[in-house]
């Protein structure tokens, strides 16, 4: 899906919009060098969330799972300016599980398209109901974004939270509360 080419003639372009020389020894590769970085940075389009949460182990315990701490970069669809920061994933299991490693992958994988934080945030929320079919699933997301601190209001060090809460984390609020004791559980036992 993504094509090197197109995005070598664009960057060629933005070098010249900006009054730059292209073909100044620093600037010569970097078309190229920038085409072969989008292949990572924007690789989740070509990666299947369905496939990454389709090996799931039996549990009989139907208690909450919290992976948090789940560090990300992705990209603002506004600005193309990076946001970043970490992922908390909470999910109530209804007979099965997924590896941990696996919540993390999900992450990256919608992670690493152009995004907007909010849309994220539920995408992940949304994939873990559709292919885990757990009880409920509630993902918060705390990120600082380049096209905040860096340009506009400039406000360094803000952070951006959003959430979203699905199935049972939508109907019973003690276990939005009991999501967010988890989350704060280390800083507690410091
Ligand atoms: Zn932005």
């Amino acid at each position: 899906m993504i094509n090197q080419e197109k995005i070598k003639q664009a960057v060629s372009l933005l070098i010249e919009g900006i009054g730059e020389d292209k073909n100044r020894p620093g600037l010569l590769e970097t078309p190229e060098r920038i085409a072969r970085m989008y292949n990572e940075i924007c690789g989740g389009y070509e990666e299947d969330v369905e496939q990454i949460l389709s090996k799931t182990f039996p549990v009989d315990n139907g208690q909450m799972v919290l992976e948090k701490d789940i560090t990300f970069y992705s990209m603002c669809e506004h600005h193309l300016l990076p946001f970043y920061g970490k992922a908390h994933i909470a999910y109530i299991p209804d007979g099965k599980v997924v590896g941990l490693s696996k919540l993390a992958r999900t992450v990256e994988v919608f992670a690493k398209r152009l995004q907007i934080q909010e849309q994220m945030t539920d995408q992940i929320a949304q994939a873990i109901m559709d292919y885990l079919s757990p009880k409920g699933a509630m993902v918060v997301v705390e990120a600082e974004h380049m096209c905040m601190t860096m340009r506009g209001i400039k406000k360094p060090g803000s952070k951006t939270v959003s959430m979203a809460v699905k199935g049972a984390f939508a109907e019973d609020e003690a276990l939005r509360r009991q999501f967010f004791e988890l989350l704060s559980l280390e800083k507690k036992l410091d």
